[in-house]
């Protein structure tokens, strides 16, 4: 397979708000559509590729197939004030500055940090913030290597959009790796160290490796497992296939395995449309020969995913390609999250159907469960309890760890989409967390030392 892909190999090419119309596909597309694309992404990130565009997209099913919809926006991801303001101030002969103005206003109201991720999350070394790194949770630190924090398209769901459209005052980044190490010497509780952007595998392999080598070198017992969440195999596997540096990506990656730790790909698939190719797979069949796990997961959205088929399709797919499904998340409350929204009733239903259709080898997949800011929050189902609905929640991840596991319970909402939702069930006041929650950030704020919950 590998040598007809090699005679296919492309060069990248990414298309962008300045250069879209070059798409010759793009003329199937009425002025008004193309008009909106344009109005769109002066406000959400756009970029997509050549890939993407000629390999993963069904130009015969545009505006509604999926992967158009993952990657181009549209007018309706924009709430109507919002898409009516851009477009006012477009069509008003308003200079490039003052469109820029109304951009980022409209972008402060997207709710462009959710879940705390700003505040709340940002760990400390002698005095100093790691504006690079996260530590919610604590066996797992974030890094977000600043030469990582692009991607080869963009996901018009996207809740790190903010990193891609300059509102750089919120971007998180960082280069060096001597704190990086020193903190996770420091804080031996940290097994696992996930690499984030952006797509980390957007980063040429003689950066990726300074990183990792640095990383080996410091020999930290206590780090277990690196992680790699990255969206190339799903936007650009060529990147481990006929890139120029591909060969030694892989090479990397069998450093990772053989130096004795885990390497774990954490692969974002949103559609069993990107498993479908013959890149793909050879991609995988690449990354999977070095010793890599490659393990995969998406939000659950409407207009792109959001029926059970899909779902058991993509996990059957992805099991037969020898990857581990993981999560389903549920779309976070950020950007165009009115256009993707999936209810929590709703989006556990189609769980639970596709659960069913597919084999127990399939079903290590966890979900749905929203990145809230107390924790991974998974919908477990809906119950009659003394004849009244009632839905149940468990913590797969907490800023707590004793709050990991245990089932709590809501009151049923069909209409609600996100954990602040959702009241608690049975007459309760307040769930079982959320004194504690209070009392955790109370004492991040008066040490300053935002890292202090573990
Ligand atoms: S690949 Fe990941 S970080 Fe990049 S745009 Fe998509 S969801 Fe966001």
């Amino acid at each position: 397979m590998l040598s007809t892909i090699t005679e296919k190999a492309l060069a990248y090419r990414s298309f962008a708000q300045h250069n879209f119309r070059q798409i010759p596909q793009i003329s199937q597309l009425s002025e008004e559509q193309i008009n909106d694309i344009d109005i769109v992404s002066h406000v959400l990130p756009f970029k997509s590729n050549n890939y993407v565009v000629d390999e993963l997209i069904n130009w015969d099913n545009v505006p509604d197939d999926p992967i158009f919809t993952l990657t181009f926006p549209r007018k309706e991801m924009l709430i109507p004030e919002h898409y009516e303001r851009m477009k006012a101030i477009m069509e008003s002969g308003a200079s490039k500055d003052e469109i820029k103005k109304v951009a980022h206003s409209i972008r402060l109201e997207l709710n462009p940090h959710p879940a705390g991720q700003l505040e709340h999350n940002v760990p400390m070394i002698e005095g100093h913030k790691l504006t690079g790194m996260q530590h919610k949770y604590k066996q797992t630190v974030l890094f977000f290597p600043s030469q990582g924090q692009t991607c080869h398209a963009y996901c018009s769901f996207c809740f790190r959009w903010p990193q891609f459209v300059g509102m750089d005052e919120w971007k998180f980044a960082m280069k060096e790796t001597e704190l990086l190490i020193k903190y996770l010497k420091e804080h031996t509780e940290v097994t696992d160290l996930l690499f984030t952007g952006g797509d980390p595998m957007i980063m040429k392999n003689k950066i990726f490796a300074t990183y990792i080598d640095a990383l080996l070198e410091a020999d930290i017992p206590n780090l277990q497992t690196i992680r790699i969440g990255t969206k190339a195999l799903g936007y650009w596997p060529y990147k481990f296939i006929t890139d120029d540096d591909a060969d030694d990506t892989l090479r990397t990656f069998e450093k990772i395995v053989n130096s004795g730790k885990n390497l774990a790909i954490m692969a974002h698939f949103n559609h069993p449309v990107e498993l479908s190719t013959d890149a793909v797979a050879e991609a995988i069949r690449r990354v999977r020969a070095t010793g890599a796990q490659i393990r995969t997961q998406s939000p659950i959205m409407r207009n792109i995913n959001a029926e059970p088929g899909i779902w058991a399709d993509m996990w059957r797919k992805q099991v037969n390609m020898n990857c581990i499904p993981y999560y389903m998340f549920v779309a976070r409350d950020t950007g165009a999250q009115h256009y993707f929204k999936v209810p929590l009733v709703e989006a556990w239903e189609i769980f639970q159907n596709a659960y069913q259709q597919v084999s127990g080898v399939c079903r290590t997949v966890r979900g749905p469960s929203m990145s809230a800011t107390p924790g991974k929050v998974q919908v477990m189902g809906v119950s009659e309890v003394g004849g009244k609905k009632i839905m149940t929640l468990r913590f797969l991840q907490g800023r707590n760890p004793d709050w990991v596991g245990k089932p709590f319970f809501a009151e049923y909402d069909e209409k609600a989409i996100w954990l602040d939702d959702l009241k608690p069930a049975f007459g309760e006041k307040k769930f079982f967390f959320e004194d504690e929650l209070k009392q955790i950030f109370e004492s991040e704020i008066s040490n300053s030392e935002v890292g202090n919950f573990e």
